[in-house]
């Protein structure tokens, strides 16, 4: 058997990933379908995080909101975009502006959870961190608690 965990041609490298998140990321960018090779390592060394994972994904470009969700789960991971075997591009992810869909209001009697509406959430700073604030009730949930659906 060959090992194929050389460097990528082409494709999309995510580092720095919380090593625990890792497979969580993996599920939001539905890799489990993907048809081209997949790398996923967790409990790396890091210096920056103490233990980090990296994904890389050969022939893949994210979306804006692919990036925008991933960095929900990794506010600190870096997409390093490879173009002939060479990084063209490093983006430092920031936590997107607003969510929609992906997360559940946490209040139960929030219209979102009641009715058939998307869910929609702000970021707000509230006590000098991240948070999200719900469109409709208003609730305030801090960033690192958000638990993403990802069914
Ligand atoms: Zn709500």
């Amino acid at each position: 058997m060959e090992l194929q965990i050389t460097a990528l041609e082409n494709g999309v490298v995510i580092d720095h990933i919380p090593s625990e998140r890792t497979f969580a990321v993996v599920k939001l960018l539905k890799l489990k379908n993907y048809e081209d090779v997949v790398t996923v390592a967790v409990n790396l060394e890091s210096k920056l995080l103490h233990k980090k994972g990296l994904i890389k994904i050969a022939n893949k470009t994210l979306s804006p909101e692919e990036t925008a969700t991933v960095s929900l789960l990794a506010p600190h991971a870096t997409i390093n975009i490879i173009k002939n075997s060479k990084v063209v591009k490093k983006i430092a992810l920031e936590l997107p502006g607003e969510i929609e869909d992906l997360i559940h209001c946490e209040n139960l009697k929030c219209i979102s959870n009641a009715e058939a509406v998307s869910s929609r959430f702000m970021k707000v700073r509230s006590h000098g961190e991240d948070c999200y604030k719900c469109f409709y009730c208003e609730r305030v949930t801090k960033a690192c608690d958000i638990k993403l659906n990802l069914n």
